[in-house]
């Protein structure tokens, strides 16, 4: 039932027809915190600018905080960055949680999407699902639960009517509270940071004409690099006065 809803109904997505690891682990990575539809075109850029581990791998790291920018939560980035140069030098590790930035749900999306291991990725959409039919899925079923939670068992309103699974789920018709709302961006010091790196990757600028507190952030997680109070993108040589 589930994966013939699936067949009419899945979401055709640009890295579902890739098994390429690399280009799923972009996309996988992309995903962590944006939203799919954000992340179609940004991923298409991309895969055409980086196509394999090794031009990723080649490229300057100012040159990927820079092409992150936009999609938020810039460490994501420079960790795929890192993966990249890792697998460049030693290969894919068994143990996928051993690439920087990859935690046991991106290992898990990894191995059934591009290793074809027999794991079953659980997101939210995916522990949703298990959670109100009460139902052990097989990792087949991957793909079609994470499209069943984004478009049909809604968070708050779930979508019964059109739900292949209604006829034997005990949470049919059931309506749940307002989840906590994410915190807002507007106003924020992730929107601050978000702000000094777009100017510093923009151009390099002095110190005193950043914020501090964020340049400092950013200088802890490898965003940007300060030399002679002038703030730049790591690699990238400071012009000085
Ligand atoms: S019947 Fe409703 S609650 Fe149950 S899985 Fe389908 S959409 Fe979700």
């Amino acid at each position: 039932m589930l994966l013939t809803w699936f067949s009419q109904n899945g979401r055709d997505l640009p890295w579902r027809r890739t098994r390429d690891p690399y280009a799923i682990l972009v996309s996988e990575v992309m995903l962590q915190q944006t939203q799919v539809e954000r992340v179609v075109t940004r991923y298409l850029e991309w895969l055409e600018r980086w196509p394999t581990v090794d031009t990723l791998a080649a490229a300057t790291t100012a040159d990927v905080i820079r092409a992150w920018q936009g999609l938020g939560y810039n460490r994501r980035g420079l960790n795929l960055h890192h993966a990249a140069r890792q697998i460049a030098r030693d290969g894919w590790p068994d143990d996928l949680t051993q690439l920087p930035g990859v935690g046991p749900y991106t290992a898990a999306a990894l191995a059934r999407f591009a290793f074809g291991r027999d794991v079953l990725p659980v997101d939210t959409n995916v522990q949703r699902v298990q959670e109100r039919t009460g139902h052990a899925f097989s990792p087949r079923a991957g793909q079609a639960l994470m499209d069943l939670g984004a478009t049909v068992c809604l968070a708050r309103v779930p979508r019964c009517g059109l739900c292949p699974l209604a006829e034997r789920c005990p949470s049919r018709g059931r309506r749940y509270e307002p989840l906590r709302k994410q915190s807002r961006f507007e106003g924020s010091f992730r929107q601050r940071r978000a702000r000094t790196l777009r100017l510093v990757a923009a151009a390099e600028r002095p110190l005193a004409a950043l914020d501090a507190e964020a340049v400092d952030s950013l200088a802890r997680d490898g965003l940007v690099r300060v030399e002679a109070d002038v703030v730049a993108l790591p690699g990238e040589a400071t012009i000085r006065a």
